[in-house]
């Protein structure tokens, strides 16, 4: 039986990355998935791929630091697929690397626009459906860095800290109401993101931080996401799980 049979699903960010593994685990368990992104060609080449493995799915440009589009890409959805059962916030960037008391203002703000205010206005505009929908799920990808500092990293640091709060907040208000929400802290997982931001001998230095001694991949991240989407999941709400390596033990 599959997992997600009959939900309809919004996964921000799906154009690439961990995203991208996300659309494909809630596709291949039987949901009818909406990707969204900034990048027309990533979304559309996760939609493709989704089709052509016989699931359902389509394709929403939305920017999640744009409360009209967090609108828009909530009622787009519902006008096609009927409802809304499942979101994953999983958009983010990394942002420019500077210390504190050096960090560039606009991309404080920036940052703190797309990883934590973008979490913010989804939920705002998918709560009121699920609500309607007669419940829900919904994942909000924080990270490792919502957990412990990382220097170099305020303005990430704050907005993913920010997100697991925000999540547990929202999981208290509407816990009796049929809908949970959680986090998930991956480490440093071999995306896209990563590879914008880091070379080579960083990215080999940063995988022994891991007592795994590698660095994760996107779909090991997309599996947890898919459980606590999943009504398997049914008693956990508020929390936030760690998705890396051992990384947060040491
Ligand atoms: P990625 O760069 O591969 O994918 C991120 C996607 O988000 C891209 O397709 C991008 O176009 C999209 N995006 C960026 N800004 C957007 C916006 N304003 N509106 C809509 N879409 C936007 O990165 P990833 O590694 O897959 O990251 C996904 C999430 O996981 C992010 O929230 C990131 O902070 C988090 N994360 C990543 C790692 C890692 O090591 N890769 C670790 C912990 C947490």
């Amino acid at each position: 039986m599959k997992l997600l049979l009959n939900k309809v699903a919004i996964v921000t960010g799906s154009g690439s990355g961990i995203g991208r593994e996300v659309a494909y685990c809630y596709a291949r368990e039987g949901a009818r998935v909406v990707v969204s992104d900034i990048d027309t060609n990533g979304g559309r080449l996760t939609v493709d791929t989704i089709l052509s493995q016989g699931g359902t799915a389509m394709f929403i440009k939305a920017n999640v630091a744009e409360p009209k589009d967090n609108e828009m890409l909530v009622q787009k959805t519902v006008e096609h697929y009927g409802a809304l059962h499942i979101a994953c916030n999983n958009a983010g960037i990394g942002g420019p690397a500077a210390l504190t008391g050096e960090y560039p203002l606009d991309g404080w703000s920036t940052v703190i626009g797309v990883n934590l205010s973008g979490v913010f206005y989804g939920m705002r505009y998918q709560l009121p459906e699920m609500l309607k929908s007669g419940g829900g799920a919904i994942v909000n990808v924080s990270s490792i860095l919502g957990q412990v500092g990382f220097a170099t990293a305020s303005a990430y640091v704050a907005a993913k800290h920010g997100v697991v709060g925000l999540s547990k907040n929202a999981a208290i208000e509407y816990a009796d109401k049929n809908i949970r929400v959680n986090s998930v802290g991956p480490a440093f997982i071999k995306t896209p993101l990563l590879d914008k931001h880091l070379d080579e001998a960083t990215l080999n230095y940063l995988a022994t931080k891991h007592p795994i001694n590698r660095l994760g991949e996107p779909e090991e991240v997309a599996e947890l996401i898919l459980w606590l989407s999943s009504d398997k999941a049914s008693f956990v709400t508020g929390s936030y799980y760690a998705i890396d390596g051992g990384y947060l033990a040491v």
